[in-house]
């Protein structure tokens, strides 16, 4: 489990190693461990909450648990900014 403000929980076990997830990811926070042939997550304050990755693991490995309290996604989510 990765945590910063925002969580993505991913289970090793489940995963294998597809890259559908690696290759959803638009803002580069999901990268690829050729060696492990595992996603890697950096920079997960990054992430966009699209859902693209969390819905497209057919394995149920990835998880996205956005902070919705954060600044980032009152920003984001505020109409009247
Ligand atoms: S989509 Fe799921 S199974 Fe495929 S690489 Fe990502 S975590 Fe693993
Ligand atoms: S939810 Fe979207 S932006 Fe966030 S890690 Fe998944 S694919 Fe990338």
């Amino acid at each position: 489990m990765i945590n910063t403000r925002h969580r993505i929980e991913f289970d090793p076990d489940r995963c294998v190693g597809c890259q559908l997830c690696y290759k959803s990811c638009f803002v580069d926070v999901i990268r690829w461990d050729a060696e492990s042939r595992r996603p890697v997550f950096k920079y997960v304050s990054d992430c966009e909450h699209c859902f693209y990755c969390e819905a497209l693991c057919k394995q149920n490995a990835i998880h996205v648990i956005p902070a919705y309290a954060s600044e980032h996604l009152l920003q984001s989510f505020d109409p009247y900014r």
